[in-house]
């Protein structure tokens, strides 16, 4: 049998596609190309012990393939960790379309990548990401039923966002509970960054647990109007990070957790929707704890976006979508729990559970 570190160590490895595969054991890459239509588009498939793969299909004017194939690559491998900490039986891929979102679409190129996904026959599911719309999602449903995600008037679920929010809240939560043994909200200063589809619905759930609720978002009139709707404080952008507050919940950007905010943050807890919060997991995944706060990694806390749209493939059901998403807060809990016996970050707590869900299952004989 190959070893992982022969492979490692073989010529093929000093590809630089290859390479990256290998490090990170992905399973498949496909790469599409359609001379008539234009369309060049890469599907990663990271891992499918758990499942069909699924993610969203990006579509972004990378500047080459390499730099597409790379997130690809980045970003399927993600997806197998968030589907297995969110206990669903999903694995990991993704896919990109590279090519400028505003002036490259027709509806033959949708279609042609339509029927590219449908040649892969469901090992890899997928559903909107940025830069694709639900006009774009209408023309690859035409060819594939590998689909998820769809609007109510497709057929689909509709906007995951309250399903997400109701997880970010209940991660926030443990994450009190992790910290002082009870899991009220009453009382918490709680800064909101970003007041969209997700952090609007949050908002809801913590002024309603008592939180205190601070605000803030480049959309002035949505601010005005959610701090009507639910006594929020609207705060100013360079406010954000200096605050006195518990928590700091990042629902806008990726990235806001970096050497410069975490040197003004004065929170206890960091818990919000934004992916890829920490700009080096790395570097800030230890800084947080240098500065006693809790980080409550994003994939765990923001996984009732997946967990929604996996609900939709077996006949769609907010309820049960919703009572599945409930699984987040003891998910937390038991990251804090990995995190502080095995004396490591969090997010690497959350890495080392999602793999080993992966390895326990991949004993499993599945089938008669
Ligand atoms: P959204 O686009 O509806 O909302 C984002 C909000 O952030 C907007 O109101 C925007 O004006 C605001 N914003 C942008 N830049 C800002 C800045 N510099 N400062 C303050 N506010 C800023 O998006 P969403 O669906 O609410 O998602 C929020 C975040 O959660 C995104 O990072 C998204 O990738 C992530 N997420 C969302 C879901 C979901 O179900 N919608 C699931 C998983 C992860």
């Amino acid at each position: 049998m190959v070893q992982v570190q022969d492979l490692k160590n073989s010529p093929l490895a000093e590809n630089p596609v290859i390479g990256q595969m290998i490090s990170n054991n992905h399973e498949q890459l496909v790469f599409c190309n359609d001379n008539e239509t234009g369309l060049k588009a890469i599907v990663a498939i990271h891992n499918t012990v758990l499942g069909p793969s699924l993610g969203g299909t990006r579509m972004w004017a990378y500047k080459n393939e390499m730099e597409a194939i790379t997130d690809a690559l980045r970003l399927s491998r993600g997806m197998t960790y968030k589907s297995s900490l969110a206990g669903l039986n999903l694995g990991g891929g993704k896919a990109v379309i590279i090519g400028d979102s505003k002036t490259q679409k027709s509806e033959a190129l949708m279609r042609r990548f339509g029927k590219f996904i449908n040649s892969l026959s469901g090992k890899y599911i997928t559903a909107e990401d940025v830069g694709i719309n639900t006009k774009d999602m209408e023309y690859i449903k035409m060819e594939t039923d590998f689909v998820t995600g769809l609007p109510v008037n497709m057929g689909g679920s509709g906007d995951p966002s309250p399903v997400t929010a109701y997880g970010v809240y209940l991660s926030m939560k443990a994450s009190v509970k992790e910290q002082s043994g009870n899991d009220s909200l009453a009382g918490k200063k709680v800064v909101v960054q970003g007041i969209g589809n997700v952090g609007e619905s949050l908002v809801e759930y913590l002024v309603k647990d008592g939180a205190k609720v601070y605000i803030n978002d480049i959309n002035e009139e949505r601010l005005k109007a959610v701090a009507k709707a639910t006594g929020a404080e609207v705060i100013p952008a360079d406010k954000v990070y200096d605050m006195d507050m518990d928590i700091y919940a990042p629902c806008a950007l990726g990235a806001t957790v970096n050497t410069d905010t975490l040197n003004r943050l004065k929170c206890s807890i960091i818990c919000g929707s934004a992916n890829n919060q920490l700009a080096d997991e790395n570097v800030h995944g230890n800084m947080v704890i240098e500065k006693g706060i809790l980080y409550a990694p994003d994939f765990v806390v923001n996984a009732g976006g997946i967990i929604n749209v996996y609900y939709e493939l077996e006949g769609y059901n907010r309820e049960r979508a919703l009572s599945h998403a409930e699984k987040i807060y003891q998910t937390t809990l038991n990251i804090f729990k990995v995190s502080k016996e095995q004396n490591i970050p969090t997010y690497m707590a959350a890495n080392r559970l999602a793999e080993k869900r992966i390895a326990d299952i991949g004993k499993v004989k599945l089938g008669f």
